[in-house]
């Protein structure tokens, strides 16, 4: 595993992010991104496809997943800038909990740096086990502020999970990491994106024994729909067109998958929404804290 990737780290110059786009529109204020590049390197993921205009270098999306680099100063930026009125979404152009991290440990200095200074919401997109890891450190920060976990499910098919994203946990392991978290009294979502090739009812019904939240999802990204900004990886479209799944990157077929969750979430008085609706959710009604001088 060491081998695999590289961990670089050097100074940034900021740390939260206005939001624009997609997680301005799901309520979002602010994005947290501790490092650039993933180490997940999920054959699909949009972020590389974003280049420059998602904070990258050329030696990032020419070699996605290859090495990640840390804000070194990362704990130090969050000091300074938190004002207690953001709404945090952590992050849409890395997971916190990538591999690199379990060398690395980034997170703990962050987590503190946010009990400090808590914002308004903070929410963790991650599909990496390694959150329980922080998980006091996560519980110490739910106690001063709203915290919540968007963690990824992309399909129950194990053989499929190896062809598209080879780094990530097995299926098992994420819902129990789900549960764990939910035992724990952290509001964490189910989130079904990309919508790998699956069995649409077996991957919901999962999600929803794992989460007692709505379902949160989004198809493959596609340029028939989505003409201009991020899409998916054109590795992820060679996994699909190699292994016969093409038709998941078609808006009709998405359609049809989306509406049988939508069925699988409703039979159990649950919802399921795509996009900014879903990724809304995540955002909705911050719990009130006590009034905070910072
Ligand atoms: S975990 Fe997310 S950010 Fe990382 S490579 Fe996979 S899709 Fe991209």
């Amino acid at each position: 595993m060491a081998d695999r990737f590289q961990i670089l780290s050097e100074p940034s110059s900021t740390i939260l992010s206005r939001t624009t786009g997609f997680i301005a529109s799901a309520g979002f204020t602010h994005s947290l991104t501790p490092a650039r590049n993933c180490t997940f390197g999920c054959t699909y993921c949009y972020v590389p496809t974003m280049r420059m205009y998602g904070g990258l270098k050329r030696e990032d999306w020419l070699r996605w997943g290859q090495f990640t680099t840390f804000k070194s100063n990362a704990a130090e930026l969050l000091e300074r800038d938190l004002r207690g009125n953001e709404l945090v979404y952590c992050s849409p152009l890395v997971d916190p909990y990538q591999p690199a991290e379990a060398a690395r440990l980034a997170m703990p200095p962050i987590l503190r740096a946010l009990a400090n200074k808590p914002p308004r919401l903070f929410v963790f997109q991650t599909r990496g086990p390694l959150i329980l890891r922080d998980l006091p450190l996560i519980l110490a920060l739910a106690a001063k502020t709203d915290v919540r976990v968007s963690f990824s499910l992309t399909t129950e098919r194990e053989d499929v999970r190896r062809w598209y994203e080879p780094h990530c946990a097995p299926f098992e392991e994420r819902l129990r990491v789900l549960r764990a978290l939910r035992e724990a009294g952290i509001r964490a979502f189910a989130t079904l994106a990309p919508l790998l090739p699956c069995d649409p009812e077996t991957l919901a019904n999962a999600a929803m024994d794992a989460s007692a939240e709505n379902l949160v999802g989004d198809p493959f990204h596609t340029r028939e729909v989505k003409k201009h900004g991020a899409t998916t990886r054109p590795q992820g479209e060679k996994v699909s067109a190699h292994r016969g799944f093409a038709e998941w990157h078609r808006p009709d077929f998405q359609g049809e998958v989306v509406e049988r969750i939508r069925s699988a979430a409703s039979a159990r008085g649950r919802q399921f929404g795509i996009g900014p609706e879903g990724f809304g959710w995540l955002a909705a009604n911050p719990a009130k804290f006590e009034e905070r001088s910072i």
